[in-house]
């Protein structure tokens, strides 16, 4: 029933694609290159550029002459929750307002976009990940969407980078939504989710996560306890936006 669902998404969004060629997929102005955003979408989101933190892209005021590798005190304190992460924007109202309609209401066309501007902030991380795993879905909340947007962005940029993804050598737990908890409970709702399926594809691997959005950074945090204790060597992970909090 999800891949009809899925099926049938894809050509309502191909339908529009024919009708609208080279439209903003956010605001339906015309532009130059299939699939990209207007000038004005594209000025509206909180982009993040240097300086940011070299391990967790944390973003630092524009004034800061923070030297070549700034470090932001979380990850200086050893709380990263990956070896690099890498976000495309901030989280805020804009992110907010592209990144629900494309996890719960089908614009799965957002994916080009979105995909382009995480690869873009990857581009200073000389990264060669063996696989790359797209933060799973749980089954029940799978067959309920259609699709994994962890997927959808993860495609484009396993096509890129010219490296596998990687669908069901980890899998995860059914578990009621997180809301609104803070970064204790969410760590601790998200706590044993997780299951290599096969750790014979993660041993000796460096990883790639990719996600819609980072909040506390909880579950990639559980993601590459479970890698890591499975065998990879390094995991690595691109966002399209992420929380920032005052640090
Ligand atoms: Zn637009
Ligand atoms: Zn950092």
């Amino acid at each position: 029933m999800w891949q009809i669902k899925n099926l049938l998404l894809k050509l309502a969004n191909n339908c529009i694609d024919f009708l609208f060629p080279s439209s903003c997929p956010l605001c339906g102005a015309p532009v130059s290159v299939h699939g990209e955003l207007c000038a004005d979408c594209w000025a509206s989101f909180n982009w993040i550029s240097n300086p940011k933190c070299t391990k967790c892209g944390y973003p630092f005021p524009a004034n800061l002459d923070l030297g070549l590798n700034p470090i932001c005190p979380n990850c200086a304190s050893g709380k990263c929750p990956l070896d690099m992460i890498r976000s495309a924007c901030v989280y805020d109202g804009v992110s907010r307002e592209t990144v629900l309609p494309f996890k719960h209401g089908g614009r799965i066309k957002y994916s080009n976009f979105m995909s382009r501007a995480m690869m873009w902030s990857m581009r200073d991380m000389e990264l060669k990940p063996d696989i790359i795993i797209p933060v799973p879905l749980a089954w029940r909340r799978l067959r309920h969407r259609g699709y994994n947007q962890a997927t959808l962005l993860a495609r484009p940029i396993s096509k890129a980078m010219n490296v596998k993804m990687d669908l069901d050598s980890i899998r995860r737990i059914y578990r009621p939504d997180m809301g609104h908890k803070n970064a204790v409970q969410r760590a601790e709702n998200i706590r044993g989710v997780f299951k290599v399926s096969r750790p014979d594809r993660i041993r000796g691997k460096k990883i790639l996560l990719v996600d819609d959005v980072m909040t506390t950074g909880a579950t990639f945090a559980e993601l590459r306890r479970v890698l890591m204790k499975a065998g990879a060597v390094s995991v690595y992970g691109v966002v399209f936006c992420r929380v920032v909090r005052v640090i």
